[in-house]
C-alpha cells in the first residue's frame, strides 16, 4: 500500500513548472516552483511545522497547548493543519486587510482568529503582532512561534525547499527569486543555493510602502518607505530575524496593480491559479530578468500560494475596476462592442435580424447564408424572442433526419440567447460565450436589441 501516516508528511516535494508564455522575449529557462500543491496551498506549511516541532524539542509547549500567531493567513493555515495532528489548539491574529476568504479558511479548520486593525504602527497594542504577542503572555502553555522572528523558519527552507530546488534542476539553477515577508523563503532557500555554487544570485521581490529594498541599498530604515498596500504576504514595516540581507543579492519592487495584472496572466496563459504575490515575484523576477539573464541561464521563481484566497479581490472584475487595476482592453464593454460593430446606434447595421418560429427549416438556413451569419434569435408572431437557431445545431439535426428540412423552426430551435447588461465587460461576456451559449443578446438604451457573437468579441479585443 502507498499512503501517508497523516496530511503533514504530504508537505513538500512541490513540483517546478517551465513558464512559457508570460515570459516571451526572456532569455534563459524560466521555472516555477508551485507552493500551492502542499496540503495547506500555501509555502508556509513548510515552516509551521517545523515551528512547532523546534518548540516541542526546546520543551516550550506541552501536550494540549494552544498555538498563537499573528499571520496573513497562510501560516495560519499550516499551523492548524499541523495542530489538528498534534491536538494543539489555535489562536490567530490578523490585520483587516486581508482577504475574508482566510480568515473563513482559518475558521473552517478550527482555529480562533481576531481580526485586528491594518494602519496602526507595529508596537501599538492593537496592532496584530502585539495582541499576539498579549495573547501568548495571558494564556498559559501558549506557543507564540513568531514566523518573522524565529529562525525555525529560514531552517525549514534551507532543510527542504533549498535542497528540492538543487536536486529538481540538477544543479543547474543560476538565480532564485522569492517575495520577502518574514524573509524565510528567500533566506533558508538562497543559504543552502549558495553553499552548493556561490555564483547563485538572489532577486528579492519587495512592494511599495515597504523597508526592505532602501534598507539594502542604504542600510537606513526609512520610516517615510512606510505606506499601506495591498498586496498580501510580502513587504514589512519591520525587519524581521529572517531576513539577512546578506543572503539577498538585489531587491525588486512590484506595485500592487503589476502584480494583481501579472497574476491574472498566470492563470489565463499558463493555467496556474495562484496568489497575489506569485504576480509580484513572477513580474519583478522577469523585468530584472530582462536585463540579466542569458541563454544558458536557469531562473527559479518560488510562488507561494493558490488562487481560491483572492477570489473577491484580483480575480474580480469589479473590485480589480474599483481599485483602477484592470487593464484597458478589459475595461471594454458590451456598449463598446455593439459601438464597434454597428459604427453606432443610428447605424442601419445595428437592425437585429431575427428569423419567425414558424418558417421552414431551409428558409431558415437561406437566411442564415445571405446574412453570413451562424446564429439567430428566434421571434413569435408578436416579435418576441422565443428560441435561437445555430448553424451547427441545424447541421446536427439534418445528420441524424433531413426531413427536418420542411419541418418549422419552432420544432428545432434552442432556447434564447441570454440577455446581458451593457455594462458587462469583455472578460465577463467571454465567459458567458460557450458550446451552449453560441451568443449573448443586449438591450441599448433605447430598448433596442442587439446580437454579440464570439466573432464580436475576437474583434473587439484585437480592435
Ligand atoms: N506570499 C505570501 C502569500 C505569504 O503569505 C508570504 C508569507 N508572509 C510570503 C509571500 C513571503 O514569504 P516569507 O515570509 O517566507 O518571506
Amino acid at each position: 500500500m502507498n499512503y501517508y501516516n497523516s496530511i503533514i508528511d504530504t508537505i513538500g516535494n512541490t513540483p517546478l513548472v517551465k513558464l512559457n508564455k508570460v515570459t516571451k522575449g526572456i532569455r534563459g529557462t524560466v521555472l516555477a516552483k508551485i507552493e500551492y500543491f502542499n496540503p495547506g496551498n500555501s509555502v508556509k506549511d513548510r515552516i509551521a511545522i517545523r515551528m512547532i516541532e523546534d518548540a516541542e524539542a526546546r520543551g516550550i509547549i506541552k501536550p494540549g497547548g494552544t498555538i498563537i500567531e499573528g499571520t496573513s493567513g497562510n501560516t495560519g493555515m499550516g499551523l492548524a493543519l499541523a495542530a489538528i495532528g498534534k491536538g494543539y489548539k489555535c489562536i490567530f491574529t490578523m490585520a483587516d486587510k486581508q482577504s475574508k476568504e482566510k480568515i473563513d479558511i482559518l475558521r473552517a479548520v478550527g482555529a480562533e482568529v481576531v481580526v485586528c486593525p491594518t494602519n496602526v504602527a507595529p508596537d501599538d497594542p492593537r496592532s496584530y503582532y502585539s495582541v499576539a504577542k498579549r495573547l501568548n503572555r495571558d494564556i498559559p502553555n501558549s506557543l507564540y512561534p513568531n514566523q518573522y522572528d524565529n529562525l525555525a523558519n529560514t531552517a525549514a527552507h534551507y532543510e527542504t525547499t533549498g535542497p528540492e530546488i538543487w536536486r529538481d534542476t540538477d544543479g543547474k539553477i543560476t538565480h532564485f527569486a522569492a517575495g520577502v515577508g518574514t524573509g524565510g523563503t528567500i533566506c533558508g532557500t538562497s543559504k543552502f543555493l549558495k553553499e552548493q555554487n556561490p555564483a547563485i544570485v538572489s532577486i528579492g521581490l519587495d512592494t511599495y510602502g515597504s523597508v526592505f529594498k532602501k534598507y539594502k541599498e542604504t542600510g537606513i530604515f526609512d520610516e517615510g518607505e512606510i505606506y499601506p498596500y495591498l498586496t498580501e504576504g510580502i513587504g514589512e514595516d519591520i525587519l524581521p530575524k529572517n531576513v539577512d540581507f546578506d543572503l539577498i543579492d538585489q531587491f525588486v519592487k512590484v506595485t500592487d496593480k503589476d502584480a494583481a495584472i501579472m497574476t491574472r496572466r498566470l492563470a489565463r496563459e499558463e493555467g496556474l491559479f495562484v496568489g497575489w504575490s506569485c504576480g509580484t515575484a513572477v513580474h519583478g523576477a522577469l523585468e530584472w530578468a530582462k536585463d540579466h539573464l542569458t541563454d544558458d541561464d536557469v531562473l527559479v521563481i518560488l510562488l507561494p500560494d493558490h488562487g481560491t484566497r483572492y477570489l473577491a479581490k484580483i480575480y474580480n472584475d469589479t473590485w480589480m475596476k474599483d481599485h483602477g487595476f484592470l487593464e484597458d482592453r478589459a475595461f471594454k464593454t458590451a456598449r463598446d462592442i455593439i459601438h464597434h460593430k454597428t459604427g453606432g446606434p443610428t447605424d442601419r447595421r445595428s437592425q437585429l435580424t431575427t428569423i419567425g418560429s414558424g418558417v421552414s427549416v431551409s428558409q431558415a438556413i437561406h437566411v442564415l447564408n445571405r446574412y453570413g451569419i451562424s446564429q439567430i434569435p428566434v421571434t413569435d408572431d408578436t416579435g418576441h424572442i422565443v428560441g435561437s437557431l445555430t448553424d451547427s445545431a441545424i447541421l446536427n439535426k439534418l445528420i441524424e433526419d433531413p426531413t427536418v428540412k420542411d419541418h418549422p423552426v419552432s420544432e428545432v430551435m434552442d432556447k434564447p440567447f441570454k440577455f446581458v447588461g451593457l455594462d458587462n465587460t469583455i472578460d465577463a461576456l467571454s465567459s458567458l460565450i460557450d458550446r451552449d451559449n453560441k451568443a449573448l443578446l443586449v438591450r441599448d438604451e433605447k430598448e433596442q436589441v442587439h446580437i454579440i457573437t464570439q466573432a464580436d468579441l475576437l474583434a473587439a479585443m484585437t480592435s
